[in-house]
């Protein structure tokens, strides 16, 4: 049995989002492992059914999910110990780079469906928590998702957390409604603009502001500016209303293909019966068309925006 719970502390990796990762080596085998510790103030008997809520993650095995090793409960919260994802999250991508080009778009949307597709129909799992710091890459040039939300307690206990400062939930789910019918397609359309021109993108961006980014970063591997990051002043009040009242972002035919600006249509219904469901999407005309990219293209990608911030990821 691989032993999570014994291992050695490398560097942290994040402490900005409520919980603290951490790369970690697993003591016997020198396993690299991402460590996540959720700081939580329950009562034992709930901290248990957390721990063992989770543990379906442990049956969930594939090449578009993050691997979840195990988790187990600390004085300060529970631990989760996953597979460690040596590119990042594309959160993280997109702090040192302006955005992310269509063909890698097509590749990390096609990952994220398959890994979506896998958990619906070997456990009738929906993610429920899909947002860019959720995708993550390696220098295998693979794309995984992680943070499937399977314990209800858990869920309970972060729903406010996940909510900020931006939120990527369906417009039903914001409503209190069931988000089960392809909520987690509508927060793949808002990850995949978010990606594509490099900031949250709600309120949704002029027409000129993405022209101006295209036109300023052609091949979309500059390095960002410190002040380019910048998140627009919105509360997660007004955020909500905007996604509940305003029509879904969309992009313009000057930047981006025709199969993607659809593929993003088909995604960001605001009506869940109206958007595509997984299987159709798996299908669509912008997938085929990035589907034999190699995976050489996203290793190569990942390399060049390694390389550009060594002191980021040491
Ligand atoms: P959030 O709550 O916003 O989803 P997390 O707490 O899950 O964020 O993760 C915070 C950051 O830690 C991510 O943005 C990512 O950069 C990093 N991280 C999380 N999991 C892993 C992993 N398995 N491998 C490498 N880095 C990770």
């Amino acid at each position: 049995m691989f032993e999570y719970q014994n291992h050695d502390m490398e560097r942290e990796i994040s402490s900005e989002s409520g919980s603290i990762v951490q790369l970690v080596k697993q003591k016997q085998t020198n396993v690299p492992m991402a460590k996540k510790l959720i700081p939580l103030e329950v009562k034992p008997v709930i901290q248990s059914k957390i721990l063992d809520e989770l543990k379906v993650l442990q049956e969930l095995k594939s090449p578009y999910l993050v691997e979840f090793y195990g988790a187990y409960a600390s004085n300060e919260g529970i631990n989760i110990c996953m597979e460690y994802m040596d590119g990042g999250s594309m959160d993280l991508v997109l702090k040192k780079v302006n955005r992310v080009p269509e063909n890698i778009l097509g590749k990390i949307a096609e990952s994220v469906l398959m890994g979506l597709y896998l958990i619906r129909e070997s456990h009738d799992l929906n993610h429920n928590n899909l947002k860019p710091s959720n995708i993550l890459v390696n220098t295998k040039g693979l794309i995984k998702i992680s943070d499937i939300e399977v314990s209800v307690d858990l869920t309970k206990e972060k729903f406010i957390e996940n909510l900020q400062p931006k939120c990527y939930y369906s417009p039903e789910k914001i409503s209190g409604l069931s988000s089960k019918l392809n909520g987690d397609v509508w927060s793949l359309g808002l990850s995949l603009v978010e990606m594509a021109i490099g900031r949250y993108p709600i309120p949704v961006p002029s027409e000129d502001e993405i022209v101006n980014l295209f036109q300023n970063d052609p091949q979309g591997l500059s390095s960002r500016s410190e002040d380019a990051s910048s998140i627009q002043s919105m509360t997660i009040f007004e955020i909500l209303e905007y996604i509940l009242n305003k029509p879904p972002p969309s992009l313009p035919k000057s930047c981006f293909s025709e199969e993607f600006l659809d593929f993003l249509d088909t995604c960001l219904r605001k009506e869940p019966s109206e958007r595509g469901d997984l299987k159709s999407l798996l299908q669509h005309r912008f997938i085929q068309k990035y589907k034999n990219e190699p995976v050489d293209t996203v290793i190569s990608w990942i390399n060049k925006i390694k390389q550009s911030s060594q002191l980021f990821y040491i």
